[in-house]
């Protein structure tokens, strides 16, 4: 499984990406800086798109990729997530009022919408292009899942944005293959707060996650950090110990 970060910040400033994931260079995980990243021809080869949940930063990409692929598309693009999101990108996103509704749009050059819908079970694998899908929700403000993105060998965990959560590391516990844990820390230790506010983590706060999944030897890959507190962050994440903790950065590629 080659895994490339596009963007994995939790805010936007220059030479800093909002998060988006590309795995095997066809299967999409939020579409946050996708187009601000990929070029023309390697967004021609996204097949699928795995949305974690609806808020802009890991969807706003969706509009522009949209845009540049209508008239290349030889089949749509099947862009899955739970019910929440499927009905939220109709309804508050490609709606015609806030950007065109590139689910329907079609015509001599694009023969069908550049963009399918595609609706995911929870907690029950789904066929996405090559790989076994399974989400379980997670903690956050609005309706969020995590990913279980599994092929013979592996499966990938992308948790995402979450606040201290529950469900997803008792179904992990049961997965012996799991190669990497993809999840959020967004603010530093001292704004614990904020972070229980708004459904994030903080360093403390990812390591009570991370210890629910009692496998220490697991890489855990942080996103998500905001960019008014990298150092800080940084530094809190450098002092616990007995974690196989990675802070991921835009551009970096990762194979399982
Ligand atoms: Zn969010
Ligand atoms: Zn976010």
């Amino acid at each position: 499984m080659k895994f490339r970060v596009l963007g994995c910040s939790g805010g936007q400033v220059p030479g800093h990406n909002l998060s988006s994931f590309l795995v095997n260079d066809s299967l999409l995980i939020d579409a946050g800086s996708t187009t601000a990243v990929l070029t023309l021809k390697a967004q021609q080869k996204i097949k699928d798109i795995l949305i974690t949940h609806m808020h802009l930063d890991h969807v706003m990409a969706l509009a522009t990729l949209a845009d540049n692929l209508f008239g290349k598309c030889r089949v749509p693009i099947n862009v899955w997530g739970i019910d929440e999101v499927v009905t939220g990108l109709k309804e508050s996103f490609f709606n015609n009022k806030l950007w065109p509704d590139f689910t329907r749009i079609a015509d001599d050059s694009q023969r069908l919408p550049v963009l399918r819908l595609c609706r995911l079970p929870e907690e029950e694998p789904a066929a996405v292009g090559d790989f076994r899908v399974t989400t379980v929700r997670v903690n956050h403000a609005v309706p969020s899942v995590a990913f279980f993105i599994e092929n013979r060998r592996r499966t990938l965990l992308h948790v995402g944005d979450t606040g201290p959560t529950e469900r997803v590391w008792s179904v992990a516990r049961g997965k012996k293959n799991i190669c990497a844990v993809v999840i959020e820390v967004s603010f530093p230790d001292r704004l614990q707060e904020v972070a229980d506010a708004s459904y994030h983590l903080t360093p403390q706060g990812l390591a009570r996650e991370i210890d629910k999944l009692g496998r220490p030897s697991v890489p855990i890959l942080v996103t998500h950090v905001k960019p008014e507190y990298p150092r800080e962050i940084v530094a809190s994440l450098k002092k616990l110990k007995g974690y196989h903790l990675r802070i991921l950065k835009d551009g970096d590629v990762l194979r399982f």
